[in-house]
């Protein structure tokens, strides 16, 4: 695999597009029928590089079952981490699939190490909960991010059934709500 698939992949997933629609809830069983309504709104910060205080909008919903709130951030974003989907991937491809040093990419990149590092361990723990369409459970960390790049947009869709589970699950972390 060259470097133009990867760099694709990571330029899509940086775009901060519109909040897309929840497509089930977290809270209820995932074919319950739409059962939610629009609960206000928040704001968070954009994980922008280049605009560091740059914020969006982000809609809440909530459950009228279980009568509690969720939302759904764009493709750009992963709960509770404050860099762009499409960086993180890229850093985490450097990493662990062309070996790159921490600390030279740390430098490279003008981020801290102990960002780096979080980013990193985050992923290696996460990636043993998280499953690949049609692939064997376990991969090593080069393994999985290489077989992320080849399924292109498909990503989008997949990261975003991750983060409307219950607990959101993304590459860098799992939380509950
Ligand atoms: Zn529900």
């Amino acid at each position: 695999m060259g470097m133009m698939p990867a760099l694709f992949l990571s330029a899509v997933l940086r775009q901060l597009g519109p909040c897309p629609q929840p497509s089930r809830c977290p809270y209820c069983p995932a074919d319950t029928p739409p059962h939610w309504i629009g609960w206000g709104y928040y704001e968070r910060y954009a994980g922008d590089p280049e605009h560091p205080s740059k914020k969006v909008v982000v809609r809440r919903f909530r459950c009228k079952i279980v009568a509690r709130t969720f939302s759904l951030l764009p493709h750009a974003l992963l709960p509770y981490c404050s860099i762009r989907t499409g960086l993180v991937l890229a850093w985490l491809h450097t990493l662990h699939v062309e070996g790159t040093p921490l600390s030279r990419l740390a430098r490279q990149m003008r981020v801290s190490r102990s960002t780096l590092r979080r980013l990193s361990v985050g992923f290696r723990r996460a990636r043993q909960a998280l499953r690949l369409p049609s692939r064997p459970a376990a991969l090593t960390a080069a393994a999985f991010l290489e077989a992320l790049v080849p399924m292109a947009l498909t990503v989008v869709p997949l990261f975003q059934a991750w983060k409307e589970r219950e607990p959101k699950h993304s590459i860098v972390g799992l939380h509950p709500r």
